[in-house]
């Protein structure tokens, strides 16, 4: 493929970075082969709701009773348009385990509400769509909040509700968070469909890690059972000048990612939802490896 088709083949998003970043020959995959994935992980799913029920909370609902929508929202996504339908949902025992989400929902979204800095921040944006120019090429995606505080501090975050917590130094160099930064500067978000200019330089830039508002079973060197997990913001600040270090960066990796150059990233393997594409395309591989790596994957999936 030329740079050219590349280009009219994929959509300059957030997301369309983080896959080539994890795996080039997935992104391939993915965005140029435009192949389904085998299968959802109910976690990301999960994590949908969450931004969703979120930006109800904020929206209008702020007492909601999240017993109420969560699995109404999570049929939605699962079955219904929003969602990627078409793809199966790797499920072991759906009932227990949306049982155990819901209530994870629930406690997180419960002292979530609980934190003075969230009762007390104005929204400015919520799952606000954006669209950048970084050296003549359109970056889309979607912006999950930004607020300001009672003293006048703003602040840019991406809510995560996934078990890991982000690494301090990892999420400095994240580039989903930059161009978040970049767009709610130099870029548009839509708004009733208008799209205005914010202009706006956040004071930080910060993931806010929900699982830090799980109640602790036991305690641990960590902390106290029955106390809540943590700090939830992971801050960063960044100045103009990393700021423009990123539009340079993310036009290096747009370099790459225009060449039809689709190599395999080994370290991404366990994660990925590709692999048996991936094995497709390894004719050149020991038949007897690939009936082993197929027979292994199967166990895995019907596991
Ligand atoms: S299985 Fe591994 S190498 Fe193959 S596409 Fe997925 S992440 Fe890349």
């Amino acid at each position: 493929m030329t740079k050219k088709e590349i280009l009219q083949t994929i959509q300059l998003r957030q997301s369309t970075l983080k896959d080539y970043l994890n795996c080039p020959m997935m992104f391939k995959f993915r965005h140029l082969d435009k192949l389904q994935p085998e299968y959802r992980h109910p976690a990301a799913l999960h994590g949908s709701v969450i931004h969703k029920l979120l930006y109800m909370i904020h929206d209008d609902k702020w007492n909601l009773n999240v017993a109420n929508y969560y699995g109404e929202i999570f049929e939605r996504y699962e079955f219904g348009k929003e969602g990627e339908s078409k793809i199966p949902v790797k499920w072991k025992d759906k009932a227990k385990e949306l049982a155990a989400y819901e209530s994870n929902a629930n406690e997180m979204l419960d002292n979530y509400r609980k934190w003075e800095p969230n009762q007390q921040a104005s929204i400015l944006y919520a799952e606000q769509r954006f669209r950048v120019k970084i050296g003549g090429y359109v970056f889309t995606g979607t912006i999950d909040q930004v607020r300001r505080y009672p003293d006048d501090t703003t602040e840019l975050l991406d809510f995560k509700s996934s078990k890991q917590r982000p690494n301090d130094l990892a999420m400095y160099n994240d580039w989903q968070l930059a161009l978040y930064q970049y767009a709610i500067k130099h870029g548009e978000v839509l708004i009733e469909d208008n799209w205005i200019k914010p202009k706006l330089h956040p004071d930080y830039c910060s993931i806010y890690f929900l699982r830090t508002h799980e109640i602790r079973k036991r305690t641990t060197v960590n902390g106290k059972a029955g106390d809540e997990k943590g700090e939830p913001l992971i801050r960063t600040q960044k100045s103009p000048q990393d700021i423009r270090q990123f539009r340079e960066q993310v036009l290096n990796l747009l370099k790459a990612m225009l060449k039809d150059w689709h190599f395999p990233n080994p370290n991404h393997c366990n994660l990925c939802n590709y692999k048996s594409h991936c094995l497709e395309r390894a004719a050149e591989l020991p038949k007897a490896f690939v009936a082993e790596a197929r027979k292994r994957l199967k166990e895995t999936q019907a596991a």
